[in-house]
Parts: C-alpha cells; sequence; structure tokens
C-alpha cells in the first residue's frame, strides 16, 4: 500500500468547463489608437467612432448610406451585376471561390452599393464602397456599376456622392479592372458637363486604382480623419525615391496639408457638411 493515497474523489465539475466560460467573445473590442476597451453596442451607436479618442473604425458600406441618407432610406441600383470573371484567374484560390466568399459573408454581388435616396430632403445618387468584399477592390462590376451612377445622375439632374474604401483594382481582372479607371473618368466627365455637383468622400483606407481615378475627382474631395490615402504604398515610395517619408505621410490630414484635399470632416459633421455643399454648388 502506498503511503499516501488520495481516497475521495475530486470535486466534481457541475457543469462541463464549456458550459461554464461566460460569452464575452465579440462584445467588447478595443480601440486601436487609444486601448480603451469599448462595449461594441456602444461603438454601433458612435456610427463606429472611438468615443475616447475619435479614432473612425470601418464602416460598412450599408451602414455608410444609413449615416448619410434621410431615415437610413435608399433605393439601390443594379444590385445584380455580378463579375463574370473574365481571365479566369486563379491565385491560392480560385477567383471564383473568392467571390462566392464574399457574396455568401456579405449579401451583396460586389463591392459597391450604387443607390438613390434624399440627402436633407435633396435627391441624390450615392455610392458607398465595401472593404469587406476583397478589399473594396474595384473589378469590372465596381467600374461599371460607378458609371451608371454617374450617368444616372446625369440624366436625372441629381447631385452625386462616391464614399470611398478601396484598396484598388482588382488584380484577379487585370487589364479589365483598369480600364474601369477611364470608363468612370470619362463618365464623370459627362457630369461636369452637365454642371451636376460630385462630392467625394475618401475614407480609410482609399488607395490604388481607385484614388487614381473617380476618388480624387470630386468637385470636392473631403477625408474623414486619419483615413490612409495613396496611391502606392509607402515601402515602394520609399524605394523609388531613395528617401525616408514624413511621419503621417498618406494620412487624411498630411494630405490637406498639403493641398491634396479639400477638407478632413469627422463622421459625424459629413452628412451636415455634404448637405451644406451641395446648398452652396446648386444655389
Ligand atoms: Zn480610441
Amino acid at each position: 500500500m502506498a503511503w499516501f493515497k488520495r481516497e475521495k474523489k475530486p470535486i466534481e465539475n457541475p457543469t462541463p468547463v464549456d458550459e461554464r466560460r461566460v460569452r464575452t467573445e465579440g462584445l467588447w473590442i478595443k480601440c486601436s489608437s487609444c486601448r480603451l476597451t469599448i462595449w461594441k453596442k456602444d461603438l454601433e451607436a458612435n456610427w463606429e467612432v472611438c468615443p475616447k479618442c475619435e479614432h473612425h473604425f470601418r464602416l460598412d458600406a450599408r451602414r455608410r448610406l444609413d449615416l448619410l441618407l434621410d431615415d437610413g432610406r435608399w433605393i439601390e441600383h443594379d444590385a445584380d451585376l455580378a463579375s463574370s470573371n473574365p481571365l479566369r484567374f486563379t491565385d491560392t484560390k480560385p477567383y471564383e471561390k473568392r467571390l462566392e466568399d464574399a457574396r455568401n459573408r456579405l449579401g451583396m454581388k460586389d463591392a459597391i452599393i450604387t443607390a438613390e435616396g434624399l440627402l436633407n430632403g435633396r435627391s441624390v445618387i450615392c455610392c458607398s464602397m465595401e472593404f469587406g468584399f476583397i478589399g473594396g477592390s474595384m473589378g469590372a462590376v465596381v467600374g461599371e456599376k460607378a458609371a451608371r451612377a454617374v450617368e444616372r445622375s446625369v440624366a436625372q439632374g441629381q447631385p452625386l456622392i462616391i464614399v470611398s474604401c478601396s484598396g484598388g483594382a482588382r488584380m484577379m481582372e487585370g487589364v479589365v479592372s483598369l480600364m474601369q479607371l477611364a470608363k468612370v473618368a470619362a463618365a464623370l466627365g459627362r457630369l461636369d458637363a452637365a454642371r451636376l455637383p460630385y462630392i467625394s468622400v475618401l475614407t480609410d483606407p482609399t488607395t490604388g486604382g481607385v484614388t487614381a481615378s473617380y476618388a480624387m475627382l470630386g468637385d470636392l474631395n473631403i477625408a474623414e480623419p486619419g483615413a490612409l490615402i495613396g496611391f502606392a504604398g509607402p515601402r515602394v515610395i520609399e524605394q523609388t525615391i531613395r528617401q525616408k517619408l514624413p511621419d503621417g505621410f498618406q494620412r487624411a490630414e498630411f494630405l490637406l496639408d498639403h493641398g491634396f484635399l479639400d477638407a478632413v470632416v469627422p463622421r459625424r459633421d459629413l452628412k451636415p457638411y455634404i448637405a451644406r455643399s451641395l446648398d452652396f454648388f446648386l444655389q
């Protein structure tokens, strides 16, 4: 017999470990700027802006339209346009699979919603890009929907607002996505000839081919605080010009200081700011 023996049975768990764990996961989020722990519901109610440091988190395409258009009511156009995978592209996964995953996850066919609604009582065309859909990248569908939205503005005599949130052109559609830059820019030329205002809102991030086309072609180009806005990434630029880039390079405030933007507008002021600008343009 052993010198020491546990005779009593160990204490039994009243419930299995998995069930005892309180579900807190996903209820809280840490601000990536000030490290404050925020209740997700509070963040949502504040349109995804940190209540302490005003850090602007990304807002999805639908909520963006809810923010800008009266009573969160809008009509969506061209919702059924979908990519035909023109290059039959495959990288680590087939492009078709990527599209399918994004569609199932987000319930939308591509990375932009083009909508029509009222902004402080004025009828407008408003487009909103979705970063969650393959990085908000611009392929044939995004380009076509944006171009049609511009044409609709011209045909119906409505001002245009495009909220960009995009990593740039969609690599999986190669040259077909590059063609969209010219197509949307040409449509914007017709909008200009019709003397209708276009307000471009650049949010975090707006880079690559989207910056190189319609995002920088607004009659007003305005951005949200802290938004990353650029064409090529900082590393590529540093290697090309062989110089260290200054702090805050490619952030909205830096671009404003250097004349690339007309204003940096906090999210809570965005709608009244756009409404005032349209009053000014259309008086
Ligand atoms: Zn914060």
